[in-house]
């Protein structure tokens, strides 16, 4: 396994780093330390926690300089396979791509991101790539801030082409979609039951569709389905971005159609800086990132008060048994909290 694959990640932290070596690591492009430094970021532990704050601050004024890419998709639809081509095209034009996983699922499904570790074999080989699962075992918030960190981190590092890559099955597409420049949906030939099967928020959210696999005795079933999807985009209200969502075909194996959608990307950069939207893009997700981090912050700190912890329980019980209303339980527990 590459090294910045970070086999360490769940054991316990090695010998401790300072945060300056943290930091200077980032800095320099150091994969190890850049790797362990996530794990501090997923560290559930409140030293660990607070050291991870201390960088991500540090890291900051370096970070933001980059192209945020979500890809989402079904399992089987290609998003490894893509991103391995598409990452290794960018890659040889100059490119440093980082790839992070987010997939709460993982835990459930044995880690439909995770599991596999032959994915992006070649990407996770080359230098100039940076390649982070997700963590497992946490819920959707956590992961979500944790990415969200995590990519300020491979900024810093130097990572100009951040992946946030998601299993297209709801919710988590949300929280992707509130951290990235540009949201890549792929989907498999064939319109109709996939169009179904797909989340329709999901579709609406997508500044690109891509049909994959568009190869082989595929080729035609694809070419019909980026008509029918065409046609149904035109049932969704506008891109919220005034953006004109475009359906392209390619094959992540045969290397097909991956320079045409590098095309639509930069030219979206391109436009999107032109017209000075991508500030505001970046200025949006700092907004939801505040009060998703007062959020998170407050539940924490809520869930976690000894005195919560231990009324929770009895009211909880109580509830159970109807001699408390659960309004009121609630409003007792705030009245504590508070005080
Ligand atoms: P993921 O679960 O979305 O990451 O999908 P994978 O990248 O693991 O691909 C699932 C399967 O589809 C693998 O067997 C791939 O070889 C195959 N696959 C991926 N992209 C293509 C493609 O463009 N054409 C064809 N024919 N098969 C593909």
């Amino acid at each position: 396994m590459p090294k910045h694959l970070n086999p360490n990640r769940n054991n316990q932290l090695r010998k401790e780093l300072s945060t300056q070596t943290y930091v200077e690591g980032i800095l320099n492009g150091d994969r190890g330390i850049l790797a362990r430094a996530i794990t501090l970021v997923e560290s559930r532990k409140p030293q660990n926690r607070k050291q991870a704050e201390e960088i991500i601050e540090r890291c900051l004024p370096h970070s933001g300089n980059s192209f945020r890419l979500g890809i989402t998709g079904v399992p089987g639809v290609g998003k490894s396979s893509f991103i391995e081509t598409f990452g290794i095209q960018l890659i040889n034009s100059g490119h440093h791509i980082a790839v992070l996983a987010i997939d709460p699922s993982s835990e459930k499904s044995r880690g439909s991101i995770l599991g596999d570790k032959t994915r992006m074999e070649k990407l996770a080989a080359n230098e100039n790539a940076f390649i982070r699962p997700s963590p497992a075992s946490d819920a959707l918030g956590g992961v979500a801030r944790k990415t969200r960190e995590s990519i300020i981190l491979c900024e810093a590092a130097g990572y100009d082409y951040i992946i946030v890559e998601t299993v297209g099955v709801g919710q988590s597409e949300i929280a992707v979609h509130s951290m990235v420049d540009f949201f890549l949906l792929l989907l498999l030939p064939g319109a109709g039951d996939e169009l179904q099967g797909i989340k329709r928020g999901i579709v609406e959210m997508a500044d690109m569709i891509a049909i994959n696999k568009a190869d082989g005795d595929k080729l035609n079933a694809a070419k019909k389905a980026k008509i029918e999807y065409k046609n149904a985009l035109h049932l969704y209200p506008p891109n919220e971005k005034g953006w004109d969502v475009p359906v392209n075909l390619c094959s992540a194996l045969h290397s097909k159609g991956i320079t045409e959608i590098i095309e639509v990307l930069d030219h979206y950069l391109r436009s999107m800086k032109e017209n000075l939207q991508f500030d505001q893009l970046r200025e949006k997700q700092n907004q939801y990132w505040l009060i998703e981090s007062l959020n998170e912050s407050l539940q924490f700190d809520f869930f976690n008060h000894p005195e919560i912890v231990k009324r929770l329980k009895k009211y909880k019980a109580d509830v159970s048994l109807g001699s408390m209303s659960p309004f009121k339980a609630a409003e007792e527990l705030i009245k504590i909290f508070k005080n």
